[in-house]
């Protein structure tokens, strides 16, 4: 099959979370099993971009309401990362660094979604499968399937991914304009709550809905930021997948990030050696249990509770654990994390900022990984943390609940069931005395990382649910 991934993020080329892990996976992984996927980004001013070559494969024009814009289609000469790599350049609303977080960031989206229609228009592809993922591809499933200058475009098959229901890409009415025109009948399926959602559009309008996990797809029909009647009315055509990882970037044996590799066979050794490496760097003390948190510092990670946590904790247990933190976010909990230095010295530290290797190496050091998410639609650090030996100590909720067992129930795990600074203590006390129970750390340490989350099994899920829609 013939597969068109359309995404705003793609690990190596531009990540700001889980997304851009998924969409630099799952084509690969696609193709190994026969298939033609293919991903589609925009063409942002990045690290991998400026670095890689490309080919000019199609120039044309986007009109965007009163405005037209010059588009180019560039393709990745070299399919290095297993796929064809194809970015939608509009130098005047991606030639940026970062991925979101502007103010124009309707227009930007918008933009690259009207480019990549009139790119297949344009040049008379037919894909047997559109893949859109998260909500700033969400306008695609209905351009498809109702505007008439895409008419050409209303059987191929449109599957939306929701990697996070919270962000929705809303905007009013009085920027209809830039989508093409569609028939006044038809302006329902875009509208939500009397403005344009464009997720809510893409779940109205895609012919299938996939969740990253089966527990979050549950958890939306109760909370999904306004979209929850939309979710229950749709499920019949609705299916969580549990994320996989990719195992050739996250493998603890052949990991070039790490300064020790180390496999099930050496990993006691390997992990001490990477534990002594971070205690170094950010002076902590490797004899003693090293908990640690990577990731977003927003409110559905749990993360404002974690300067309370932390605090407790290292009170608590004096000179006994380490704590190191790894984010950036929410300005107020970043002050709060970076104040906490000056009083824990040598038991805890943080580094604020986005840090791809000493997220790797954090994942091998460490012997716990916190995460009190409120919200976690899969979750993909418990799944590194798994694969690199470090033990889980997650909130159970949506892909957390799916994928990481509590030890005390036959699991590999710790887990607790609310977002609170008492429960997160609870499962850190907990995680104390399993440290020093040293024949069943162990033994977890080993079990975990044999846990196959890889992407080979999920892409089979993902051939399934294109199959279905193409009989
Ligand atoms: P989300 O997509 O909600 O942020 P996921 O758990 O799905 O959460 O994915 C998070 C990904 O981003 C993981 O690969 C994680 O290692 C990475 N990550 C998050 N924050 C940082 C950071 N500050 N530095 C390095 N990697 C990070």
């Amino acid at each position: 099959m013939n597969i068109f991934h359309i995404s705003a993020e793609c690990y190596p080329v531009a990540k700001v979370g889980g997304l851009g892990d998924v969409v630099g996976a799952l084509p690969k992984y696609l193709n190994k099993l026969g298939h033609q996927a293919k991903v589609v980004l925009p063409g942002y001013n990045t690290k991998f971009t400026t670095e890689n070559e490309f080919d000019v494969k199609h120039q044309g024009q986007l009109r965007l309401g009163y405005f037209s814009f010059p588009y180019s289609v560039l393709k990745e000469k070299t399919n290095k990362l297993g796929f064809e790599l194809y970015l939608i350049a509009i130098p005047e609303l991606f030639d940026r660094p970062n991925v979101y977080s502007y103010e124009d960031d309707t227009e930007r989206f918008t933009a690259f979604q009207v480019a990549f229609l009139n790119w297949l228009t344009e040049t008379h592809q037919m894909p047997d499968i559109v893949h859109c993922h998260d909500h700033h591809t969400g306008l695609i499933p209905f351009m498809m399937a109702q505007a008439p200058i895409y008419q050409h475009l209303n059987q191929v098959p449109t599957v939306l991914t929701i990697h996070n229901g919270q962000y929705q890409g809303w905007f009013g009415f009085e920027k209809l304009n830039y989508l093409p025109q569609v028939s006044s009948s038809r302006l329902g399926f875009l509208e939500w709550n009397g403005i344009i959602n464009p997720l809510a559009s893409a779940i109205k309008c895609a012919w299938k809905v996939t969740t990253v996990s089966p527990s979050y797809l549950d958890e939306l029909s109760e909370k999904a930021n306004g979209l929850e009647n939309l979710l229950r009315f749709e499920r019949p055509k609705s299916l969580g997948i549990l994320n996989g990882i990719d195992t050739e970037v996250w493998n603890p044996s052949t990991d070039e990030l790490l300064p020790h590799t180390y496999s099930t066979k050496n990993y006691k050794t390997g992990k001490a050696k990477n534990k002594v490496f971070l205690c170094e760097e950010f002076n902590l003390d490797p004899t003693k249990p090293l908990f640690t948190f990577i990731g977003r510092l927003v409110g559905e990670k749990g993360a404002d509770l974690l300067p309370e946590i932390c605090s407790i904790a290292l009170n608590r247990n004096p000179n006994e654990i380490n704590i190191l933190i790894l984010g950036s976010g929410d300005s107020h909990v970043e002050h709060q994390l970076t104040q906490l230095k000056q009083f824990y010295q040598g038991n805890y530290n943080a580094y604020i900022g986005y840090n791809e290797k000493l997220a790797h190496i954090i994942y091998a050091g460490a012997d716990y990984l916190l995460m009190p998410s409120r919200v976690e639609p899969c979750g993909l650090n418990q799944l590194y943390a798994l694969r690199y030996g470090t033990i889980p100590i997650v909130r159970r909720t949506g892909g957390l609940k799916d994928t990481v067992l509590d030890i005390g129930d036959g699991g590999f795990g710790i887990c607790h069931d609310q977002t609170s600074v008492f429960d997160v203590n609870h499962s850190i006390t907990r995680a104390i005395d399993l440290f020093y129970d040293a024949k069943l750390f162990d033994q977890t340490r080993k079990k975990i990382m044999q846990i196959d989350h890889s992407w080979e099994k999920v892409a089979q899920e993902y051939i399934a649910v294109y199959q279905s829609l193409k009989k």
